[in-house]
């Protein structure tokens, strides 16, 4: 690999390749799946493709397909272990969005009552713009 690899710094390819520990929960043949070594919450965990890609929107559609039924695999068990009924499961692509580690993730963050921390703050816009926006959104799929 030289040094130029978008992968040869990465720290989810490192952890991947046993360079960097992690408390482990999931592994197959593509994907792997560890504890937030800073979790929002206890059980927060992060499923990764073992492939190096920055964003969701560089994988092949079968890996994507893929990643989320392991998602709901993990969320099931975490709902059952800690007895709880929600979670948020989070996607933060680019860095504007709070992605902080360029290699595909998903966020599995349990929630629970006693959380103190609130959900996303809200904004009024204008209907006309939201319908500007819906039907730009929508011509341009
Ligand atoms: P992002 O903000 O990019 O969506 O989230 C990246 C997450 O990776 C952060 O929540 C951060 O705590 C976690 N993280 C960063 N480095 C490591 C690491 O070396 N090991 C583990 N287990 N998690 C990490
Ligand atoms: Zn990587």
């Amino acid at each position: 690999m030289s040094n130029s690899d978008s992968s040869f710094d990465c720290i989810f390819c490192k952890i991947v390749k046993g360079k960097l520990p992690c408390f482990k929960v999931y592994e197959d043949k593509s994907f792997l799946a560890f504890l937030n070594v800073n979790p929002v919450n206890k059980g927060h965990v992060l499923i990764i493709p073992k492939k190096h890609y920055e964003t969701i929107l560089d994988m092949p559609n079968d890996a994507l397909s893929q990643i989320i039924l392991i998602v709901k695999k993990i969320t099931k068990a975490i709902l059952r272990i800690f007895n709880i009924d929600s979670c948020n499961i989070d996607i933060n692509l680019g860095k504007e969005a709070g992605q902080i580690v360029p290699h595909v993730h998903i966020h599995i963050i349990p929630r629970f009552s006693s959380d103190e921390f609130k959900e996303w703050p809200t904004k009024q816009i204008p209907e006309e713009e939201m319908q500007e926006i819906a039907n730009k959104i929508k011509n341009s799929l």
